[in-house]
Order: C-alpha cells, then structure tokens, then sequence
C-alpha cells in the first residue's frame, strides 16, 4: 500500500480544490503575531473558500515583511499536510537525448548551442538503467526528458514506454516537448501516465520573446490536448526570465488553476553558455520560494515539485521548499557519461537520492516506504 497520495488519485479529489478549508486554529495561533491586514483579509479569504482574486495572487508573491512571509510559508506548507500529506515522492528522471530543433533563448541545449557534444542513449541502455533504478531504489516513477529530438519517432517512443511499462511496471512521465495530438494520444494508450510540457511563461510577448519557434496558443492547445487525453498534466514556469513581471507570474498560477494543472514545476531561470541570454541574471530564490507558496494556496491538491534549478542556485532553497508548499523531489540518474551534457544552463546541480533523502529529513518530511534502504543509496 503506498503511504502517499498516487498521482493518479489527484485530479480525483474536488473537494480540495473547490471547498473552503478550515483555517480556525490557524487563524486563532497568528492572531499573536503581527501580520499585516492584508495578509490577514487574504488568509479569511482563503479560510472562506473564496477564489484568490489576481490581485490577492499578485498580493502573496509581493509580500515582504519577515512576519508576513512566515504566514505565507506556513499557511502553503498548511495546505500541503491537509492536500498531499507528508510523504515526499520521489521520481527517478533520465534525460536520454540532448539532441533539440528548437531555438529557446534561456537552454543550454538549444540547437544554435556550439561546442555541445550531442547524445542519444539506446533504447537497451535506458531499459536497463530504469530496470536497476527499480530494483536498486524501489522507485518506480520514471521522468524520460529529452531535447525536442524527433530521431525519437512516434513508433520509437511507443515502444520504450510500452516495455517501461509492461516488462519494468514502472509508471511513465514524458518530457519530451512538442508533439502532434495524435503522438500523444499514441504514447497515451501505450501505457505513459503523465506528460510534463511547462507553459513557461503565459505572457504572450516574453512566451514569444524567448521561443522564437513556438506560439502561446499553440502551447496552450498542447497542453489542453494532454489533459483530454487522460495524462496527469504537469505545467510549469521559470521565475526570473528578462521581462517578466510579478503580475506575468500571478497570470501564470491563476493559468494553473483554471486548467486544473496537476504538476506544477516553478524553477528560477539560470543562464546558460552559448545561448542569447547567457549574460542575464539569475532569477531571484526569494521570489520562487512564494511562487510556489502562492501556487500551493491557490491550487492546493497538486504536485509541486522542488526543480533542480532552484537547488543548484541552492541546498537550502531546497529545504526552504519543502517546507513552504512542494512534496516531490526527481532524482537525477542521467549516466554520467551524458549528465555533462545536458547543461540546460550552468553549474547543473545533480540531485541524487542521498541529497533528496537529507533534504526530506531536514525539512520534517517522511520518505515513501517504497524507498529500499542500503548502506550506500548509492547511483544505479
Ligand atoms: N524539450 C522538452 C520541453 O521543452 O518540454 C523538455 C526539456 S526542457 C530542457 C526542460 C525544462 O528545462 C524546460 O521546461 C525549462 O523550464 C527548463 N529550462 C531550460 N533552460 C533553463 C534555464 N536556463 N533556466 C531554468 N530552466 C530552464
């Protein structure tokens, strides 16, 4: 029996996303502190059930006072314990291609990037690493990301599911860009449970300022298809692209909501070599720890995961992360030989099981009982 929420089980739960929950007690404990009116009408907003107006988003992701941002904290981190619990899943992701089309100016593995050695793993060569993750870890969600490579054809991916799936019993997410409607409804019925596709941003001008090849509505089309097709629909933003405003980023987690997004990836943007936007700065940590809160109070039962970009700007924002409103941690087990490569931007951290199992520790969190425990949790 899993002792956690199955994603599957997520878009089940209505209840959590529409009825108002109980926040006396937790209104009763903040009443000694000294949280500004505006935090305290927004938390009776919640408390109510009422639906987060723009402004009251705009209003969270803008709150600076220590004491204001601690209610934030908590009451997202409120919102998790009561919505998904206090098992952090873990995913296992093997990014089996760096071979991409297009031309996105923030990733380090756009096709204009220069002295970038191109991989692609081997069919075998992934079944056989997802097949020692399981056995190894006891994980058995596995995350395929890839540049948008279409060496990998329609038949090709079908048939790597269907083995992940029928001979491992792993469960399937795809990351794998773009695709026609047809594709997906194929990799569907071939047995993938959930399709990660972020929307990036939802301000049509910096959607469009930062994918040269691409169109907001056509993402938006994609992603509507991913949901009717039956996926578990991940999404997701970068935090800090040139250009974006706070008012982008409370467009986005309204976007979330109103798509019943299950997944919701929110990561600070890192520049990376090679690329148009190679000189811009980092976006800010401070900011995507309340994107997230803000994301987990306005569309409670969902899976947040803590992306790996904000733990290569840093450990702790990890830790922070857990703690103010995400539950998923993706353990990277791209072989090394490749890892290198997939330099989506610089200083790529890697997530392996002993930092994720540290950072559950460290943030009060339980690890799921499917985890095998060795002497050394060491890389399959
Ligand atoms: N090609 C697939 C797609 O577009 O969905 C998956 C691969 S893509 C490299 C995975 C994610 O990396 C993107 O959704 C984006 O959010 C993130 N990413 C790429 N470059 C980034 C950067 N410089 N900073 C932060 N995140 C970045």
């Amino acid at each position: 029996m899993p002792d956690y929420i199955d994603d599957e089980l997520l878009p089940l739960a209505e209840q959590f996303k529409r009825s108002p929950l109980d926040l006396s007690g937790f209104l009763e404990e903040l009443s000694d502190k000294k949280i500004s009116s505006e935090m305290y009408e927004v938390l009776t907003q919640i408390s109510r059930g009422d639906k987060l107006s723009f402004e009251n988003i705009e209003y969270l992701l803008t709150v600076e006072a220590d004491k204001d941002k601690e209610v934030l904290y908590k009451t997202a981190d409120y919102f998790r314990r009561k919505t998904v619990g206090d098992v952090i899943p873990l995913r296992a992701i093997i990014e089996f291609s760096n071979y991409c089309r297009k031309s996105c100016s923030y990733c380090g593995i756009n096709s204009t990037v220069k002295n970038l050695t191109r991989y692609r793993m081997k069919e075998d060569e992934i079944i056989g690493l997802a097949k020692r993750i399981k056995e190894e870890t006891g994980i058995e969600r596995l995350v395929l990301q890839s540049g948008e490579d279409l060496f990998w054809t329609k038949e090709r991916i079908v048939r790597l599911v269907e083995r992940i799936v029928d001979q491992l019993k792993m469960k399937v997410t795809l990351s794998i860009g773009e695709r026609t409607r047809e594709e997906y409804d194929a990799y569907r019925q071939a047995g993938a449970s959930n399709y990660l596709l972020k929307i990036e941003t939802t301000n049509p001008e910096l959607f469009k300022s930062v994918h040269p090849d691409d169109l907001l509505t056509e993402r938006l089309q994609y992603s509507k298809w991913l949901s009717e097709l039956g996926y578990i629909n991940g999404s997701g933003i970068i935090i800090g692209l040139p250009g974006q405003t706070i008012s982008d980023i409370a467009r986005d987690i309204q976007y979330f909501r109103d798509l019943e997004i299950s997944m919701i990836g929110i990561g600070p943007f890192i520049p990376a070599r090679g690329t148009l936007l190679e000189d811009c700065k980092p976006g800010s940590i401070d900011l995507t720890l309340k994107a997230i809160a803000a994301a987990r109070i306005v569309c409670r039962r969902v899976f947040i995961p803590v992306t790996t970009a904000l733990t290569t700007l840093s450990k702790g924002a990890q830790i922070e992360a857990l703690k103010c409103g995400a539950n998923v941690i993706m353990i990277g087990y791209t072989p090394i030989e490749y890892r290198k490569n997939y330099n989506i931007y610089n200083g790529k951290a890697r997530v392996g099981i002993d930092l994720a199992l540290e950072a559950i520790e460290k943030s009060n969190r339980k690890p799921p009982n499917y985890i095998k425990w060795g002497d050394d949790n060491a890389q399959p």
